[in-house]
């Protein structure tokens, strides 16, 4: 969740416009398309795991963008005249993205139980309350100053809702897809284990700590590999994210999950059996999908 982490604390930047009345300016215009753009690409990348993440991207990229460009079109038009109608319009594309974004903070504060995410949404009040003064004052709107102090209370909520965003996403890890799809199909384990039938594997399963080999060797024995109790999900080794059993890479980190298209596997997740750790003459844990085996030697 790097992307939206970076996005998040450069909304810090773009925030203290407000606070500094303006001295940052040229720096926000720098930062804030930058941190549109880190933003979309990261909700996007939430998207494999939760539907609301691809819609927050969608309207967060697209309203980013036209927030971005009525604002730099208002600044080059205030050399030659008024900009604050512009500056309202701006203000309409920017309000509707922050409430997804809160929507999005809201319901990822659920999934993760993290405080931080709900102290995010701190961000709609302090848009409201900037449609509020710029309505209020309509065509006199100048939006580095404003009216004295309203500005400042509302950019420190700003950079808060950024740094709240940026810490949740440094943590947060992504759980399976929540929302359509079912998150482990089911598998009929028993007769997919059974279908497996009888194996061929080199030397004696009960040899050596840990692993079975594949080699070719003799004697050759009869192997069947039964699920004793079958996870539910793989777990990614690489950052720990949790994808369904019929994924092939990780839905976070896009880690590539061992996959052996025959041979002594794994009935759940198809991992290779060498990866799985030997916890007795017969048990195995999958260390991809922490399903519970027994392998059965049947010569
Ligand atoms: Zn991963
Ligand atoms: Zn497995």
């Amino acid at each position: 969740m790097r992307k939206l982490a970076i996005g998040y604390f450069l909304c810090i930047a773009n925030s203290s416009v407000f606070v500094t009345a303006g001295l940052t300016l040229y720096l926000a215009f720098a930062t804030y398309p930058v941190s549109v753009i880190f933003r979309a690409l990261g909700w996007r990348e939430l998207a494999r795991t939760d539907r609301l993440a691809g819609i927050t991207s969608l309207v967060l990229g697209s309203l980013g963008a036209l927030t971005y460009l009525i604002v730099i079109g208002a600044f080059v038009i205030e050399a030659g005249g008024s900009s604050g109608p512009m500056l309202l319009y701006a203000a309409v594309p920017w309000t509707v993205y922050s409430f997804m974004e809160a929507v999005s903070y809201i319901r990822f504060g659920r999934l993760s139980r993290m405080p931080t995410f709900y102290l995010a949404a701190v961000s709609v009040p302090a848009v409201l309350y900037f449609d509020a003064v710029a309505i209020g004052l309509g065509r006199e709107v100048q939006l580095p100053e404003g009216p004295e102090g309203t500005f400042l209370y509302m950019g420190g909520l700003l950079m808060l809702s950024g740094l709240m965003a940026g810490i949740s996403f440094l943590r947060y890890r992504p759980y399976p897809r929540t929302w359509g799809a079912p998150v482990a199909p089911h598998l009929p384990v028993r007769t997919r284990a059974e279908r497996m039938g009888p194996l061929q594997i080199a030397g004696e399963a009960s040899r050596g700590a840990g692993a079975v080999t594949t080699r070719p060797a003799r004697p050759v024995q009869k192997v069947r590999v039964e699920v004793v109790s079958m996870g539910t999900s793989i777990i990614c080794s690489r950052c720990g994210t949790e994808s369904p059993l019929t994924s092939s890479s990780c839905a976070s980190c896009g880690a590539a999950f061992q996959k052996a298209p025959y041979g002594l596997r794994c009935p759940v997740c198809s991992a290779p059996l060498r990866i799985a750790k030997r916890i007795s003459a017969d048990r195995f844990v999958c260390t991809q999908c922490y399903s519970d085996l027994r392998v059965h030697l049947a010569s």
